[in-house]
């Protein structure tokens, strides 16, 4: 008899239809033999539906307050999806992240898990219950409840599977992983396997379909990992420790962030301490910066500095500029919005050279402009204007075989 730890997302438990089927499928296995214990999130679009409640009410809530509300949602479907296994005869038990052991560390709204204490879910199993955990949410040292950041369910799921020493079964609105997100291109070819790394790489650059964290834990722990349709009819991705046979292609995937925002900074004066201070001011207000670039000092002994982040950090780049201004002379700044970043992503990059060139080739031949580009090993990325999003996509899709 083994053990299975199953994650059913939002669109899977949108309404009490879809909670008889996720509970009919957990049952399913659970008579296969498997101990099964099903991690959930709140039903639909309800965190979204939280989200704007609170900015109803306030333009900038308390972190505190946001995490106590956004952190029910989950509680809903664990209750419900609880209730509907009992009534179709199996005994279920829906435990909170706190009754779960889901200990966190970190900032509110963007925690990290610290530790699983799972003696809990062990009582509850070795009970022979099917046991339901509410996903995205925990409790930190302070006993405060915390929440992982947007698609933490993922996350709570592997580190659950991590800890319990088994296998992690995500399901979701889509039967796998695909070379692009199936909704930006149709046509994007289903990847029966990818590495950890790249599925990470693809997740980091906008591939919402696993939150980053999630798939760094699987690694870390080498928790087998896989996505599948909800229904569990088709069969889906496996993702797993990097080898040879995967090797196929230089470019297994591209992603997409929409709302980057473009950040130039002029006449900063070079060889004092001002991109130090500029960046710690940055940091102090929590914008997440994302590709740097600076020119080499220019004839007035000045540097150039752009940086990329996202549209929501402009008001906070806004104050941080406004303090700035006032400490070093002649500064100024301008932003550009309505940008895309479009990466492609493939272990084969490590040692193949010429990707990069290849890439250049089809934005010039397309008329394709570029404000930035970024690589990694495994990655590279463009900043592009987004009315240039979807033909970049099917330029790319088509030229590299996605
Ligand atoms: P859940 O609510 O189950 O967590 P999400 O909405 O977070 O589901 O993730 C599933 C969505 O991820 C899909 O509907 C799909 O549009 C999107 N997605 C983005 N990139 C990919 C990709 N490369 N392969 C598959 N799905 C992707
Ligand atoms: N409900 C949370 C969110 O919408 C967590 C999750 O879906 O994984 O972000
Ligand atoms: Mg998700």
């Amino acid at each position: 008899m083994g053990l299975v730890v199953q994650k059913y997302g939002g669109s899977s438990v949108a309404d009490a239809d879809k909670i008889k089927n996720v509970a009919e499928r957990i049952i399913e296995r659970k008579k296969s033999g498997d101990d099964v214990v099903v991690i959930v999130s709140a039903m639909g679009k309800t965190t979204n539906n939280l989200l704007a409640l609170a900015r109803e009410i306030s333009s900038n809530p308390p972190k505190r307050e946001m995490d106590r509300l956004i952190s029910t949602g989950e509680l809903i479907t664990i209750s419900l999806l609880s209730m509907m296994l009992n009534e179709l005869g199996y005994e279920a038990i829906s435990l909170t992240g706190r009754q779960a052991g889901i200990i966190t560390e970190g900032s509110f709204m963007k925690s990290k898990i610290a530790d699983v204490k799972s003696d809990n879910i062990k009582k509850h199993l070795d009970q022979n219950k099917i046991v339901v955990v509410a996903g995205f949410q925990g409790v930190n040292d302070l006993e405060e409840i915390t929440t992982l950041g947007r698609g933490g369910s993922d996350t709570s799921a592997v580190a659950i599977a991590a800890k319990l020493q088994c296998p992690c079964e995500i399901y979701t609105d889509v039967d796998g992983i695909y070379s692009i997100d199936p909704r930006l291109y149709p046509d994007a070819k289903k990847l029966s396997q990818i590495s950890y790394e790249e599925m990470m790489e693809m997740a980091h650059l906008g591939a919402k379909v696993m939150e980053p964290r999630s798939v760094e834990i699987a690694a870390k722990y080498n928790v087998p990992l896989t996505v599948g349709l909800n229904t569990g009819n088709l069969a889906g991705t496996v993702i797993k420790e990097y080898d040879k046979g995967m090797e196929q292609k230089s470019i297994t995937g591209l992603s997409a962030t929409d709302n980057v925002l473009l950040v130039t900074i002029n006449n900063i004066p070079y060889g004092e301490n001002n991109t130090a201070n500029i960046f710690t001011k940055l940091a102090e207000e929590n914008v997440n910066i994302d590709m740097i670039s600076q020119s080499s000092p220019l004839d007035n002994n000045t540097v150039r500095i752009s940086f990329t982040t996202n549209k929501d950090d402009a008001k906070a780049i806004e104050k941080v500029m406004d303090e700035l201004k006032n400490s070093i002379d002649g500064i100024n700044y301008q932003t550009e919005e309505d940008l895309v970043k479009v990466s492609v992503i493939g272990n084969g990059m490590r040692d193949q050279s010429g990707v990069a060139a290849n890439v250049f080739k089809l934005f010039a031949d397309n008329n394709i402009e570029f404000l930035q580009v970024t690589t990694s090993e495994i990655s590279i990325s463009y900043i592009i204007d987004s009315i240039d999003k979807d033909k970049t996509v099917n330029v790319l899709a088509k030229a590299l075989g996605l």
